[in-house]
């Protein structure tokens, strides 16, 4: 049982399910004081759209996997659904709570009004709430003079080993008996699905394979939308769910810089690593990007939001085939490589002409690595609303061609294309009656015409985008972004 006399600290886990480099873990472990882990299955992130089903598997994963860990402990995580002020008003019922520790989290509009309420909270209950910080991301800095260095820093500073004791934790038995004051969660989830699996031996198989083998073809592989399923990391949802940190990987790939005759794909793979920070410090710096264009001056443009479009976009029927094979592979795996991920989101706001904020929710609910701070600027950026990147309209037919010259890519998600000959597969809609004839293909009945007049609606948009980018307030917004968001001469010591 336990004892209500008794000072514990509690480790929240959020984006952060690791026991290894976890500072939060760490820090509570020096506190001298029992500690409880404590995973919230909150209802304000389980109602909120942006999250889907395949996250929340993902979560439980990787708290199985902690558990696995933790038995020679005596311990495991406390999983409960609720939000964090009922959970933290019921556990101070049964112990007095010194501490919380926890990473900083760059996360949505509803997580960072929740974390001012939080904070509330523990100041008015006596707690100490302590955040330590995330992959290099800093909170409260007015520009990113030195952040390239800072960041470096950081990475190159010792990881956090775990290595505690048997009495550092709440006991299972108390656990067990905690849990009768909480709805808890289930964590079984089935595993026989098409996306990658959570939880730390995962990540660590992944990123074995990646240093062992799988860079070779990192450069090469990239921007292919089959070839990057084996040949980019795919550590992604490990970083975007903490099952990995990213100084760890940094170090890894660094050391074997040293050794390997390729550096400059390790070179290109660890600037990634850098940019995942980068987009990050925006949203963090920024967090109004959650709904809106960061350079005030695109709000003015106004589209017409079309459902049909935006539905045969979603299932990947709009008639041009490496967009639906993209969108289709997403939905069932949820992976795309990062050049696709561009097309698409290029092909909804240029093309279909369609507000990056609809494109928002259908993504973050497919994408397993959904990371709020990469996701909301890299979408602005993609439909060319910063002011400060070069504006790019992906020609999906080009990038087809040249990332997925044999359509294998194409053949396996829009089958009803497999039988067609290579030419045409790109471009069925340029197949004459007679040609259709003879491959037994109906177009508008097997696979649909394009959904729009590619050429046409190209030109729209950049006609558009174009002129308001010499727009006064778009103009002026652009050196304010500059100023706060851009890394001045892009300073890093390995650069
Ligand atoms: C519209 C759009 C939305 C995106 N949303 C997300 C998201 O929600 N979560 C997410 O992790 N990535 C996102 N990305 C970035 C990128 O596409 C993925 O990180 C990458 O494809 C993941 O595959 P990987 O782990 O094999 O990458 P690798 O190429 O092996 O890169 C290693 C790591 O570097 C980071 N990284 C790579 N590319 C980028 C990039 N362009 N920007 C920032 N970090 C990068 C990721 O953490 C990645 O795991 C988005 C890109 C676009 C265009």
């Amino acid at each position: 049982m336990y004892n209500k006399k008794e000072h514990i600290v509690i480790v929240w886990f959020k984006r952060d399910l690791r026991l290894e480099d976890n500072e939060a873990i760490s820090n509570a472990i020096a506190s001298g004081k029992r500690i409880l882990l404590l995973y919230v299955f909150e209802e304000l992130l389980l109602n909120d759209t942006h999250y889907s089903k395949r996250h929340w598997d993902f979560i439980k994963q990787s708290i199985v996997a902690i558990n696995t860990k933790l038995q020679s402990y005596n311990t495991q995580v406390l999983a409960v659904q609720s939000d964090m002020i009922s959970v933290m008003n019921k556990l101070q019922e049964l112990f007095f709570i010194d501490t919380v520790y926890s990473h900083q989290e760059t996360g949505i509009l509803i997580t960072y009004q929740r974390d001012k309420k939080f904070n509330r909270y523990c100041k008015n209950n006596k707690i100490k709430w302590i955040e330590n910080i995330n992959n290099g991301v800093q909170r409260g800095i007015q520009n990113r003079l030195d952040w390239g260095i800072q960041w470096e820093d950081y990475m190159k500073t010792n990881t956090y080993k775990f290595n505690p004791q048997k009495e550092n934790f709440i006991s299972n038995e108390v656990i067990e008996n905690i849990n009768k004051h909480f709805k808890t969660v289930s964590l079984h989830t089935i595993l026989k699905t098409p996306f990658q699996k959570g939880g730390r031996q995962m990540a660590l198989r992944y990123k074995a394979s990646f240093f062992e083998e799988r860079y070779q073809n990192y450069a090469s592989d990239i921007s292919k939308p089959q070839g990057s399923r084996t040949g980019c990391s795919r550590l992604s949802p490990y970083f975007a769910w903490g099952n990995l940190s990213i100084r760890e990987v940094w170090q890894e790939a660094k050391a074997l810089r040293k050794v390997s005759p390729k550096k400059r794909t390790l070179d290109g793979f660890m600037a990634r690593l850098r940019w995942q920070a980068h987009f990050i410090q925006k949203f963090e710096m920024e967090y109004v990007m959650e709904k809106a264009s960061v350079n005030k001056g695109f709000h003015k443009l106004k589209k017409k939001i079309s459902q049909e479009f935006q539905e045969a976009w979603k299932t990947g029927n709009t008639g041009v085939p490496i967009v639906d094979a993209c969108m289709r592979c997403l939905n069932t795996t949820g992976y795309l490589n990062f050049r696709m991920r561009a097309m698409v989101v290029s092909f909804f706001t240029h093309l279909l002409w369609q507000p990056w904020q609809e494109a928002t929710i259908h993504l973050s609910r497919q994408f397993l690595d959904f990371e709020p701070g990469i996701h909301f600027p890299q979408l602005q950026m993609q439909a060319g609303e910063t002011g400060i990147n070069t504006l790019r309209i992906y020609n999906p037919i080009k990038n087809g061609l040249e990332h997925d010259p044999d359509a294998a890519f194409i053949k396996a998600w829009v089958p009803e294309l497999a039988s067609l000959d290579t030419r045409f597969i790109h471009e069925p809609y340029l197949m004459t009656s007679l040609e259709q004839g003879l491959y037994n293909f109906r177009l508008g009945e097997a696979y649909p015409y394009p959904i729009i007049d590619m050429k046409l609606n190209r030109k729209r948009a950049s006609d558009t985008l174009w002129k308001l980018r010499t727009d006064k307030l778009v103009i002026e917004e652009s050196k304010r972004i500059l100023l706060r968001h851009t890394l001045m001469n892009r300073k890093t010591r390995s650069s």
